[in-house]
């Protein structure tokens, strides 16, 4: 299991497959038959992977704790043609969980209990692996309140099946993804090329001698153990994904000489790029843990400027996880996964961002506030600086009873000193006590993003983004149009 998952959710459903993608054999064979084919051209040439249930790729991923392996399905992760993901899982619900079906446009449990908000958050973030990854097709479990494509169970649970598709298949279709189920795909008429890996294969220049490849990840720094082990983790998991060594580089001097006296290494990021480049790296792929592409990125993105005039490596940099208005759709799915992770009812949860007075980029925030309002108006986003403001969201909260009881949590990739002496802490100034002041009743999640598995997913596209571009020249315009400044 991912140490950064919420606990009681299973191993990452699509972790094993992803390490597909970092295989290096060209997949140029066709794959074993199926019985039942829809019309398709022949000879229909993959090119991009194809998305597919992460069930049917044999990740233990269902509502009953198991997988329904397809031998066809297998094949194609196997050969690394195929990107097994499971929107319930990307949504937050754990496994195994309550059985839901679909009634009158709603996700109902079993019990009951109306889980739509969760599978419309897990379609969305699964749309934005299969977007990242230029997925144009899928292949999705038959009659699943998510993949179910034509046919799904009416709502009854009473084995009955109805006409329709589940939330993510009909997300996939709405933006133009062919979708099939794994009883009608044309297993048969799939050629699948090979897909270029992500690790360290980039042929030479002269002579295609393999360059030597590493990841550079960058964060504020890390204040506390918590912090650090959840680094740790998003390091961990870079390189399990991509088969890369990574190493941290620390934007905040001061995190820098405490981590120094104590007796730790921690590097600025021109320092470790100079440390990389000292050891014989070519090609180095930076990726921040910024939210948006402000002040501090700014600085990420000056050193990574004097460092690519004075090594002779080739240095490219990933975008933040909200470089544009498009970016917050996402983000707001992956932000209401993790409150799933702590909140139980409909509490309202203010999560709080560093925000940006006077930065272009803050405006980002107020894009992402609306998006998560969209999807759950009980969460709202305020900022320490800037818009939208504390007393913004606080006037406009909706609260069931006369006991105001609210969530906080930080909207910041580690938790340091903003989330648990600004937001959480007991002195007067702290949001928790001007909100008890005003006769709220607050509990506080501190944990940071990098703990929470659905942003970490987002950094990990952005990363491989970059990844990606190392098989474009860095003058060639498209490695900017794959989400990377060069
Ligand atoms: Fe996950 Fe879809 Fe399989 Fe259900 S059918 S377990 S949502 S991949």
């Amino acid at each position: 299991m991912s140490e950064y998952e919420p606990s009681g959710a299973s191993p990452h459903p699509f972790g094993q497959a992803l390490r597909g993608f970092a295989e290096k054999s060209p997949l140029t064979r066709a794959l074993p038959s199926a019985s039942k084919h829809q019309s398709v051209p022949r000879g229909c040439c993959v090119k991009t992977p194809l998305l597919v249930s992460a069930c049917l790729a044999g990740e233990a991923c269902r509502y009953d704790g198991v997988s329904k392996p397809h031998p066809g399905v297998q094949a194609l992760v196997e050969r690394g043609a195929a990107l097994p993901v499971c929107p319930e899982y990307l949504g937050g619900l754990g496994v195994p969980r309550i059985p839901c079906e679909i009634r009158e446009g709603l996700v109902l449990n079993a019990e009951g209990a109306d889980c739509t908000l969760a599978f419309r958050a897990g379609a969305q973030l699964a749309l934005n692996v299969a977007q990242t990854r230029g997925c144009g097709q899928a292949i999705l479990k038959a009659r699943s309140p998510s993949c179910g494509c034509g046919q799904v169970y009416d709502g009854t649970f009473s084995r009955t099946l109805h006409e329709g598709d589940g939330v993510f298949a009909a997300l996939l279709k709405k933006k133009g993804v062919r979708v099939w189920t794994e009883e009608n795909a044309p297993f048969a008429e799939f050629e699948v090329e090979a897909f270029s890996s992500c690790a360290g294969e980039a042929a030479g220049a002269a002579g295609g001698k393999p360059r030597k490849r590493g990841v550079l990840l960058v964060a504020y720094g890390a204040g506390n153990p918590q912090s650090a082990a959840a680094l740790r983790r998003v390091r961990a998991e870079a390189e399990r994904r991509f088969v890369l060594p990574a190493r941290w580089a620390y934007t905040s001097e001061t995190l820098r000489e405490r981590i120094a006296l104590a007796r730790m290494k921690s590097d600025s990021v021109l320092k470790a790029l100079r440390r990389m480049a000292f050891e014989r790296y070519e090609e180095i792929a930076v990726q921040s843990l910024h939210l948006i592409p402000g002040v501090e990125y700014d600085g990420v993105l000056g050193d990574v400027e004097l460092a690519r005039r004075e090594l002779p490596c080739d240095i490219r940099v990933g975008l933040p996880l909200l470089f544009s208005p498009d970016d917050a759709a996402s983000a707001a799915a992956a932000l209401l996964a993790h409150v799933r992770s702590f909140r139980s009812g409909r509490e309202p949860v203010i999560c709080m961002g560093h925000g940006s007075g006077r930065h272009g980029a803050a405006a980002l925030y107020q894009a992402l506030s609306d998006n998560v309002r969209n999807l759950d108006d009980s969460v709202r986003v305020a900022c320490m600086n800037g818009a939208p403001s504390l007393e913004d969201v606080l006037n406009a909260l909706d609260f069931a009873s006369d006991e105001k009881e609210l969530w906080l949590m930080p909207l910041l990739s580690v938790s340091g000193r903003h989330a648990r002496h600004d937001m959480a802490g007991g002195h007067g100034q702290s949001w928790r006590s001007r909100l008890e002041e005003a006769g709220f009743l607050c509990r506080a999640d501190v944990r940071g993003l990098a703990d929470a598995g659905s942003f970490v997913e987002l950094w990990m596209e952005r990363l491989r983004a970059v990844l990606r571009s190392f098989d474009r020249p860095p003058s060639d315009p498209a490695a900017t149009l794959q989400g990377v400044c060069s």
